[in-house]
């Protein structure tokens, strides 16, 4: 279950690194390609949340598993539909580079529209959306995961 403990940025680079098994350099690259956003300290340091290690986890999963890109990855998450969590399509999203690029998730895209422009994505539900292997395709097309059609 979700709290706002999963939210708090309470792990350093190194501490997630260590969880993933993978360098600091590895985590690094995953932020530059824009596909987690940890927060920064007032001294530029990197810190992560619980749910920024579960995302960092199901990137982990899509390279290992599923033989995914960096790149496809980034155009996954592209498909996520922002603008329904944001009130709706409206003439926000013809201003928003999200609405139209595959390049990457809505937080990694520039320039947002008015709505998302004074927003911070680590407090938006777009951002805390529970994305794992098992929930993306649940997400993307908004439906109920163990809705099946005959
Ligand atoms: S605030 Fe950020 S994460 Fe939320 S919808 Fe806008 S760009 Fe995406």
């Amino acid at each position: 279950m979700e709290t706002d403990h999963q939210y708090q940025p309470l792990l350093t680079i190194g501490a997630v690194a260590k969880t993933l098994q993978v360098s600091e350099q590895m985590v690094r690259l995953y932020e530059e390609s824009g596909l987690v956003l940890p927060e920064r300290t007032g001294s530029n340091r990197r810190m992560y949340s619980l749910h920024d290690l579960e995302r960092l986890q199901c990137i982990r999963t899509f390279i290992d598993e599923h033989g995914m890109t960096l790149n496809g990855i980034r155009r996954l998450l592209s498909f996520l539909p922002c603008w329904e969590y944001q009130g709706g399509l409206d003439a926000d999203c013809e201003q928003c580079a999200a609405y139209y690029s595959m390049a990457g998730p809505c937080w990694s895209q520039e320039p947002v529209g008015p709505k998302c422009a004074e927003q911070n994505c680590r407090d938006c539900e777009v951002y805390r959306l529970p994305v794992n292997c098992d929930t993306l395709k649940s997400i993307i097309f908004q439906r109920d995961p163990f809705t099946r059609r005959e």
